[in-house]
C-alpha cells in the first residue's frame, strides 16, 4: 500500500489519517523528520500557518519538506497547509515552504463567514463535493503550469501544480474522501 504522512505539528491531523486509511492507504502522523524518509506522499493539514511554520523551523521540517517536494513526491496542503506550500502570500514578503506556484490570500472570506460549508464541483474529483471552510484562504493566482480545479464565489479554492495539490477548505472534516482519493491517484502517478 502507499504510505502517506500527515505533518503532525499542529492542526487537523487525526481526521486526515482516518480519511487516508478509509481511502486505502497506510497513514502516519509525522512528528520527526526521519519519518519522511519512507513516505510516498505528504499532507500538510489546516491549523494556523504561522504556528505550523514556527514549529517546522524548530524541528527541522522546513528543509526536509522542501527536499521531499523537490524529489517530486506529492504534497497536499489543506487550508493553512496551502498557505505553507505557496510560493507567494499576499501582503507578505516571505513565503514558508515556497514550493507550489500559487499566490494565496489569507483569511479571505471575511469575518461574517468564519466558517461555512458549501457543495461545489471539483474538476476530476466530484460534481457535488462538500467543502468546509474555516477562516480559509483563497488562491488568487495559479502559475502557468497550474490547473484550477474549483472555484467558489469566483475565487480559486482548489488548484494543482504538477505533484502539488492545494485546497482552501478542510477536506478531512466530512465523510467524503474523494479528494483524498484524487491525491492518492497523484501519488500513484508519481511513484511509477
Ligand atoms: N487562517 C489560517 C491561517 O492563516 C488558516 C485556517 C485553517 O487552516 N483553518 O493559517
Amino acid at each position: 500500500a502507499m504510505k502517506i504522512g500527515v505533518l503532525a505539528l499542529q492542526g487537523a491531523v487525526a481526521e486526515h489519517v482516518r480519511m487516508l486509511e478509509e481511502a486505502g492507504a497506510t497513514a502516519v502522523a509525522v512528528k520527526k523528520v526521519e519519518e519522511l524518509d519512507d513516505l510516498d506522499g505528504l499532507i500538510i493539514p489546516g491549523g494556523e500557518s504561522t504556528t505550523i511554520s514556527k514549529l517546522m523551523h524548530k524541528y527541522g521540517f522546513m528543509e526536509a519538506v522542501r527536499e521531499f517536494g523537490k524529489a517530486r513526491k506529492p504534497i497536499f496542503g489543506t487550508c493553512a497547509g496551502a498557505i505553507l506550500l505557496a510560493k507567494r502570500i499576499s501582503g507578505q514578503e516571505d513565503s514558508h515552504l515556497g514550493l507550489m506556484d500559487i499566490l494565496v490570500e489569507r483569511n479571505a472570506f471575511g469575518r461574517q463567514k468564519e466558517s461555512f460549508e458549501v457543495t461545489m464541483p471539483v474538476a476530476g474529483v466530484a460534481a457535488d463535493y462538500p467543502a468546509v471552510f474555516i477562516r480559509a484562504p483563497y488562491i488568487r493566482e495559479v502559475g502557468e503550469n497550474g490547473e484550477v480545479l474549483a472555484k467558489y464565489e469566483e475565487k480559486i479554492v482548489v488548484a494543482r501544480d504538477g505533484h502539488y495539490l492545494a485546497a482552501a477548505f478542510h477536506p478531512e472534516l466530512t465523510e467524503d474522501n474523494r479528494l483524498h482519493r484524487y491525491f492518492l491517484d497523484m501519488v500513484k502517478e508519481y511513484r511509477s
